[in-house]
């Protein structure tokens, strides 16, 4: 890995913990411009650390896809400039945003490493110093060719760098808050960050940057469980203003074997609902040719989520449903692997 004081990182701050302080009525954000006095050590850095504020920082909680969309024209705009990015954003919907930003992105071929913290960066025992030094390290590393070592939307946190639109939230309260139940990490860091090359992927040609921001979100997700009544599968599986369902399933996508819930199916897929089954196991995934209560599913015409996790699934959905009107399109590529979202 060869590093040079001509690398420059783009650290674009859109809220979340890492970044806020006591207000007397709970944790807000504050100006940006306190997070490099509270953490002198970027200074150390012999390349040039830029940074950009979103107007107004939120608590990752106010997510939404126009965020996305911003952040995705951003990194086209800058692109050019910058040997990487860091987004510093809150956990809890990191993922959702990090797997949006997957697929937003075509032909990447620099980092974009989201990074946040679980306390706030001022605070005595903070995580965000590690994660925001750490992502500002893999976000400007280049190989000795001088090309990215990750050029991949992936996510930093607690020594890990996973694929972002392979992880999840699964800790509100440890320091080890992300897992990616299904893709070994890209990179782990102790003494020196270890980069995983054999999970890495790395654009296949040379092309220019290229974002999607058109996004269809009518999308529906359906947790199954026991008690789910007809008139709640009823309500989102045949609902109007709503094109696709994610149907969490139990293990390896298995739903109830009831007539009355096949029915629900066979109707919602045939009135051109896209259904997509992805399992509410963190790991694993949904293979619907092992039992019965699978395989119906599949006969109504459900797609397999394979090993997606609920976030990549949405994000997937969300950014096919706004390039392809047609159902079956996104049907055919819902199952194909995109950005690395799934195992196969
Ligand atoms: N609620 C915060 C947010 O997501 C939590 C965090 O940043 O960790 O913005």
């Amino acid at each position: 890995m060869k590093k040079t004081d001509k690398s420059a990182v783009l650290l674009i701050y859109t809220g979340g913990t890492i970044g806020m302080k006591e207000s007397g009525h709970g944790l807000v954000p504050f100006d940006f411009s306190q997070i490099l006095d509270e953490v002198p050590e970027l200074q150390k850095f012999t390349f040039k650390i830029d940074s950009y504020t979103f107007d107004p920082l939120i608590d990752s909680s106010d997510v939404e896809p126009g965020m996305w969309k911003e952040l995705a024209s951003l990194i086209k705009e800058k692109y050019d400039g910058y040997d990487g990015f860091v987004v510093l954003h809150g956990t809890d919907t990191m993922a959702y945003s990090a797997s949006a930003l997957s697929f937003m992105l075509d032909n990447l071929a620099k980092p974009v490493i989201f990074t946040g913290s679980q306390l706030p960066v001022g605070s005595l025992r903070t995580d965000g110093k590690e994660n925001l030094v750490s992502a500002i390290e893999v976000a400007s590393s280049r190989d000795a060719r001088g090309r990215a070592v990750v050029p991949e939307v992936a996510i930093y946190f607690n020594s890990q760098l996973i694929r972002g639109n392979r992880a999840t939230k699964v800790n509100a309260t440890a320091f080890d808050a992300f897992r990616s139940p299904n893709c070994p990490p890209l990179a782990e860091a102790g003494i020196k960050i270890r980069y995983n090359k054999a999970v890495i992927r790395y654009p296949s040609q040379e092309a220019p940057l290229v974002i999607h921001t058109n996004l269809d979100t009518r999308v529906a997700i359906l947790k199954i469980h026991p008690g789910i009544t007809e008139q709640v599968a009823r309500n989102v599986l045949l609902g109007s203003g709503i094109r696709a369902v994610i149907i969490e399933t139990y293990g390896s996508g298995n739903a109830i074997s009831k007539p009355w819930f096949t029915d629900i199916i066979r109707e919602s897929a045939a009135g051109g609902k896209i259904l997509l089954n992805i399992t509410q196991c963190l790991a694993g995934d949904v293979n619907m040719n092992l039992y019965a209560t699978g395989k119906a599913l599949k006969e109504a015409g459900v797609v397999s989520g394979g090993d997606l996790t609920t976030e990549g699934g949405l994000a997937k959905l969300f950014y096919l449903m706004g390039e392809y009107a047609d159902n079956e399109r996104v049907k055919l590529l819902l199952e194909k692997n995109l950005k690395g979202e799934i195992s196969k």
